[in-house]
């Protein structure tokens, strides 16, 4: 009897797994050719100024469309990527596009970039981006790189030589996802940053939950004292929005403000904001 159980419960999961092993391979195999075609394209999400309630630069975000697989979102791409060394080429690709996209952009608008651990060991990072902004003309003063907690703990990354370098090409260092990993305060301060980001995580229970707004509260004391900028991520209403205000932080993403959008959708939203002052949709909150 027992062994019968064992023998259906082996059968009953061994589909399972061999979709799972599948799926896998053709994402990997598809993933490669699509590095090959180019076609893995930025998109774009605001980043408004809590202060004057204005468009102060964009995020570029990664966006794969597959004829077969359908869309398949970043949190399933980067880490295959990553595991099999194709990240480097990924990076750059998407790096030189949001360079090219954004010299169309206003002047005073700055560009964030994310870059993960994974691309955080490799020594020649610094020099590859540093070509990049070169080759397209983009100024490195208006590039924030995005790097999460994580990166800050790996003992035997390049991260800080890599940090070091771009950091005196003029480029900016935020601080992703804060709140999320394990870093330790003196591993983060040990490393010059600009700019935390505070977890949506954190920011979408501001509503309900008061561990959320002190722990908010304090993330953003702590930048402030150390003369370091603030982005709220995800933020999704109006509740929200108003206690980060209230605390000082100085920039905010979400979908109240709006999702990312192509690099064509553009010129639309800062023709919006221009002309009716709200980011916003529906116009509930009037940004300006
Ligand atoms: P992230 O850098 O923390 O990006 C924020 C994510 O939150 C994005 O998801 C964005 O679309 C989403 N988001 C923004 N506002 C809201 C909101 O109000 N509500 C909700 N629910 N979500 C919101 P996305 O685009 O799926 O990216 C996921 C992660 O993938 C990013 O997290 C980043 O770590 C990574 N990623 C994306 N593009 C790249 C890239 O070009 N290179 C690398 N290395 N990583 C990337
Ligand atoms: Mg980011
Ligand atoms: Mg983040
Ligand atoms: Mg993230």
């Amino acid at each position: 009897r027992a062994q019968s159980d064992g023998r259906s419960r082996v059968r009953f999961f061994e589909p399972d797994i061999d979709i799972h092993v599948e799926r896998r391979i053709n994402i990997e195999r598809e993933l490669r050719s699509a590095i090959a075609a180019d076609i893995i394209e930025p998109h774009y999400q605001p980043v408004v100024s809590l202060e004057s309630n204005r468009i102060v630069g964009f995020e570029a975000l990664a966006r794969w469309e597959n004829r077969t697989l359908g869309h398949i979102p970043p949190d399933v791409f980067i880490p295959i990527a990553e595991e099999t060394g194709l990240i480097n080429a990924l990076g750059d690709q998407v790096f030189r596009r949001a360079c090219l996209d954004a010299t169309a952009w206003p002047k005073t608008f700055s560009l964030a970039f994310n870059i993960s651990p994974v691309q955080l060991r490799d020594s020649a990072l610094g020099g590859r981006i540093i070509s990049i902004l070169e080759q397209t003309g983009f100024s490195p003063c208006r590039l924030e790189i995005e790097i999460t907690e994580s990166a800050f703990v790996e003992r035997n990354g390049a991260a800080k030589t890599v940090i070091d370098e771009l950091r005196q090409a003029g480029v900016r260092i935020a601080l992703d996802d804060f709140g999320t990993a394990y870093a330790t305060l003196s591993q983060l301060l040990s490393f010059r940053l600009d700019r935390i980001k505070i977890d949506r995580s954190f920011v979408s229970h501001l509503d309900e939950s008061t561990d959320s707004r002190v722990i908010v509260r304090a993330i953003l004391d702590i930048a402030k004292g150390f003369g370091l900028r603030t982005t709220a991520e995800g933020v999704e209403d109006e509740g929200q929005l108003v206690y980060l205000v209230a605390n000082g932080c100085t920039e905010g993403q979400g979908y109240l403000f709006s999702g990312p959008v192509q690099a064509t959708g553009i010129p639309a939203l800062l023709d919006r904001q221009a002309r009716r002052g709200p980011v916003t949709e529906d116009g509930a909150r009037n940004l300006h």
